[in-house]
């Protein structure tokens, strides 16, 4: 940062920039991603990765990765590669400082060691709910435990036996000796230590106490000497503890700054609960589509750039809020807008004959790949006499402003001819079969000299040359906003029966047939989607990303 100008755009940079200030050059900003390895990341945690990536960036700092990794019971590796994979993805680098908490458990297991000869922890023969039942409320003191007075030799050899594995899982814990009567919660007597027989995921069977995640997390920040610890809001009453261990400690004293979680209307953010959806099989996994999760948006579609500039939009706060989702949706459109190819695809196909083309006879029309990018290039598309179009572009008796199709109507085919419609057939309930229409050979998009006018464009595929393919269209996963705020009621409750449609008679134009996984295409007039890896050689399925406009206000209004 150069001279005194204020660059902050919120109280996080404020608070750092007047670090910067007065402590001068030597000061780093450093900070730290910290997830815990029992699930796959989601959009909350891609927001804390761009603000703790983002914040090093932009003061000329450092963020490592640290695993929170403490609680053997619901950690795997599997989630750590998720976790490192889905980091990259979003575009940021912790280069070589990968750590975990598991690293740090015998300097952790010394720190207690420290805090005992202190006379600040002890061993409790307390079963669980004994501990809590003598814990108190906020208005009335706990009460202290019979084992709170025994001599700090005695409490270092009880721990060094737990360590070892003389006892039972649960049958002693350590807690620190703060104040029982503490109208801060967490300083009564907190637990540091739990006997626990469980394999973990990196220290394997070495060790059968773990540290509980306060006693753990404050003090890997210091241990990596951390300036900035970022966290969410519920941990606001945690500080004064965490402060407490660092000055009992005499560590390096990383500064904790809450801020607001992202909640997104429709989306939950537990990892708990989306393990649940994932077990009990109501997605197909944890990159199901319509998971608020990063792989499941990565699958859906949506891009890095999207996701990145959703989480400075929604910047930081101190309160917790509810952010819509059509904002999300703003950002991929805006960065689809770009960089996806304009092909046709038509979701309901109905056939329609050109008569006064040759039967038998095709020609290839030249479409642009991106009107918004020319470097995009143009690619050959087949037409001739029989094309399929969309049922929802007919109307046998349409109303003054429909500018589709209809008996004794004219429109533009894009890339092609205006046509016009003189004749159609009808099934016994009234659908329509097919339509028959004239086409005007001087009208060619590009060397149109016919004079004619055609309100509307319709999008097609030629007959014989039609893909075929699947299209997965999606809605939210679940009918509240809120499903998890409900005392009385499950959040599955309210899972949406109908987020998921599968259209498998579309017709794809013949490109679509050579794809990639993961390439973005903007089918024209319905959508942006993307390439799913479930596509087989010869059959491709796509992901629809989003609409091409907005259609919350609408929809939201519908549902009133
Ligand atoms: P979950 O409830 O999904 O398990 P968590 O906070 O327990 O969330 P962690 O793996 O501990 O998950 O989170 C890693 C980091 O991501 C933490 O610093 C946490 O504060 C942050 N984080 C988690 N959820 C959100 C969210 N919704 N918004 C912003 N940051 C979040
Ligand atoms: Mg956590």
């Amino acid at each position: 940062m150069s001279g005194s100008e204020s660059t902050a755009s919120n109280f996080i940079e404020e608070i750092i920039e007047s670090d910067l200030q007065r402590k001068g050059t030597e000061w780093k900003v450093h900070t730290r991603f910290p997830p815990e390895p029992n699930g796959y990341l989601h959009i909350g945690h891609a927001k804390s990765i761009c603000l703790n990536f983002g914040l090093a960036e932009k003061y000329d700092g450092i963020t490592n990765l640290r695993f929170d990794d403490t609680n053997p019971a619901t950690e795997d590796t599997v989630y750590v590669e998720s976790i490192k994979e889905d980091i990259r993805w979003l575009g940021f680098d912790w280069e070589d400082r990968e750590y975990y908490a598991s690293d740090y458990f015998d300097q952790l297991y010394h720190f207690a060691l420290y805090l005992i000869k202190k006379g600040k922890a002890y061993v409790d023969d307390s079963t669980v709910d004994e501990i809590a039942g003598m814990k108190g409320t906020p208005t009335r003191p706990g009460q202290e435990s019979p084992f709170r007075a025994r001599s700090v030799e005695e409490n270092t050899q009880l721990f060094s036996e737990m360590k070892e594995g003389k006892y039972p899982d649960g049958s002693k814990v350590l807690r620190a000796k703060i104040d029982m009567s503490s109208p801060n919660m967490h300083f009564r007597d907190p637990v540091l230590y739990r006997i626990k027989r469980a394999t973990h995921h990196r220290t394997g069977d070495d060790w059968c106490i773990y540290p509980m995640y306060d006693f753990a997390h404050g003090q890997s920040d210091s241990i990596e000497e951390i300036t900035y610890s970022l966290c969410t809001l519920e941990f606001e009453n945690h500080r004064p503890l965490y402060d407490w261990f660092i000055e009992q400690l005499e560590i390096f004293p990383s500064r904790q700054i809450e801020f607001a979680r992202l909640n997104v209307a429709y989306m939950i953010t537990s990892k708990r609960k989306l393990l649940r959806l994932v077990e009990e099989g109501y997605v197909s996994g944890w990159d199901d589509p319509r998971m608020p999760t990063i792989a499941g948006l990565r699958r859906r579609g949506y891009t890095p750039a999207a996701l990145r500039n959703f989480a400075d939009r929604v910047g930081i706060a101190k309160r917790d809020n509810l952010i819509e989702i059509s904002l999300l949706e703003y950002f991929i459109r805006e960065d689809l807008n770009k960089i996806a190819s304009r092909v046709m695809v038509v979701h309901d196909p109905v056939k329609l004959i050109i008569e006064n083309y040759e039967e038998g006879k095709f020609e290839d029309l030249e479409a642009d790949n991106n009107p918004e990018d020319p470097s995009a290039g143009s690619r050959m598309l087949p037409f001739g006499r029989e094309i399929y179009i969309d049922r929802k572009d007919w109307m046998e008796d349409p109303p003054r402003k429909y500018f589709r199709l209809g008996p004794d109507r004219t429109v533009r085919l894009k890339h092609a001819y205006i046509i016009h419609c003189h004749n159609h057939t009808k099934d016994a309930d009234g659908n329509v079969t097919e339509i028959r229409c004239t086409y005007y050979p001087n009208s060619k998009s590009g060397s149109d000299v016919s004079g004619i006018k055609a309100k509307g464009t319709l999008h097609w595929v030629s007959v014989p040359h039609a893909a075929k393919g699947e299209i997965r269209e999606y809605d939210i996963l679940f009918t509240d906003p809120e499903p998890t705020t409900h005392e009385d009621r499950d959040f599955i409750e309210f899972l949406n029966p109908s987020s998921l449609q599968v259209i498998e008679h579309a017709a794809f134009e013949p490109s679509l047939l050579e794809v990639t996984s993961g390439r973005h295409y903007q089918f024209f007039r319905t959508g942006y989607f993307v390439t799913d890896p479930d596509s087989r050689p010869g059959y491709p399925i796509f992901n629809k990303v989003v609409g091409l406009r907005d259609s919350w206000g609408k929809k939201m209004k519908n549902k009133k």
